[in-house]
């Protein structure tokens, strides 16, 4: 179960023990990981954070393909779509814009639920199967970085969250960054 943390955006860098935070395996490397927000809100954040070359080389694989495998099924919900709405034109006779006005949930619909299946099925069977230098993609722990904004709590109220999966690495990140408020704390905080 991964664990998110929270910490104003402005805050000074944060505190790693120098092990990897995907293996636990002691390591001097660092990638810089960055989260943001596009758009005319544009928010970003670049932090480095301990991550060993093996384990960085799995995560970077399983993102390019979980990239790919989100493509495939927003692809996939969108031919659905087009096939309800050609359906409904063609075969009950609807006119166009109803016609695609109905095709237009089924391809938002049939989206989400092929990417809820994959995640749930395709992508574990796949981290299982695949290995980069030996390592299996399934041994990865996430790591993830992102900044938002949060109107509620001040008008420039910005904040950053860190999600760590591997329960030792946030231990220790809980350990080291007293400040940081766990999902369970931001919550009250509201
Ligand atoms: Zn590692």
């Amino acid at each position: 179960m991964p664990q998110a943390f929270f910490l104003p955006l402005n805050h000074p860098a944060l505190r790693f023990e120098g092990r990897c935070l995907s293996c636990g395996d002691a390591t001097h490397e660092t990638v810089l990981l960055s989260g943001g927000v596009r758009g005319d809100d544009a928010l970003s954040w670049a932090q480095p954070l301990p991550l060993c070359a093996g384990c960085e080389a799995v995560g970077a694989r399983r993102h390019r393909l979980r990239s790919w495998i989100s493509a495939g099924c927003w692809g996939l919900g969108g031919a659905l779509g087009v096939g309800v709405a050609l359906g409904l034109l063609l075969g009950a006779g609807w006119r166009a814009w109803s016609a695609g006005a109905a095709g237009l949930p089924a391809a938002l619909l049939g989206g989400l639920l092929l990417r809820a299946a994959s995640a749930a099925w395709l992508e574990p069977a796949l981290w299982r199967r695949l290995q980069v230098g030996g390592v299996p993609l399934s041994r990865y722990r996430e790591v993830e970085l992102f900044c938002f904004r949060e109107p509620r709590k001040g008008a420039d109220a910005r904040f950053i969250c860190l999600r760590l999966e591997d329960d030792d690495a946030a231990a220790a990140f809980a350990r080291l960054n007293p400040e940081a408020m766990s999902l369970e704390a931001w919550e009250a905080s509201y």
